[in-house]
């Protein structure tokens, strides 16, 4: 199964990767990930992307593209994987297509999660996410076991300034104009199924395994 995850920020899309990585026994590839092992590991791509980032500045695509071209060949994304955070815009849906189609690994389904805005605005003031290991939590739909701790790693929860309601509100504008189109681009493929996203983390599993069926 090599699968994408598409849908607004907020949309629960971290939390039904790992729902879904598990059931598919595919890796979770996410953009976050790739870029703190890169930064971590200190490899050529990563420095790149530190300099951009240290300087304030957005990581160019051609970096992004380069580090997930590189994720892919890994010996656990051979058997499929499922990608959350990437494409992000056209020009890198391009270039996943270019990459996929050179190894003769076409995708399999892309999957589009769909919420209204206001309830968008409820679960990210809630999210958490953890500061080591990225997973994502939410004090009211997700709560971790104990609050303000990491399920995963025991790691420490915060409330990221991404996530307040100003920043929300202009998030959903860059989806709306930068992500959406992606989503007419993999509608003429025949590749998309789109799925509510609202729900318990549960429900919304099962809805989406059986969309992927
Ligand atoms: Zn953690």
């Amino acid at each position: 199964m090599r699968l994408i995850l598409v849908g607004p920020p907020g949309a629960g899309k971290g939390t039904q990767a790992v729902q879904l990585s598990h059931h598919f026994s595919i890796p979770h590839i996410s953009t976050g990930d790739i870029f703190r092992l890169n930064i971590k590991g200190e490899t050529k791509l990563g420095l790149l992307a530190k300099s951009f980032m240290d300087a304030g500045n957005l990581v160019p695509d051609s970096v992004t593209n380069d580090m997930v071209a590189d994720r892919l060949t890994h010996d656990d994304a051979k058997s499929g994987f499922l990608l959350d955070g990437y494409p992000r815009n056209i020009e890198q849906a391009d270039f996943l297509k270019g990459v996929l189609e050179k190894a003769g690994t076409p995708l399999d389904a892309v999957l589009e999660f769909k919420l209204e805005s206001a309830e968008i605005i409820k679960r990210l003031s809630g999210r958490r996410v953890c500061r080591d290991c990225g997973a994502n939590s939410h004090t009211i739909f997700n709560p971790p076991k104990v609050s303000g701790v990491c399920d995963e790693c025991g790691g420490e929860l915060y409330h990221r300034k991404d996530d307040d309601e100003d920043v929300i509100t202009h998030r959903l504008e860059v989806y709306a104009e930068q992500t959406e189109p992606i989503i007419s681009y993999y509608q003429s493929t025949e590749l998309l199924k789109t799925i509510s996203a609202v729900g318990e983390v549960s429900e919304i599993a099962a809805r989406a395994i059986a969309a992927l069926k």
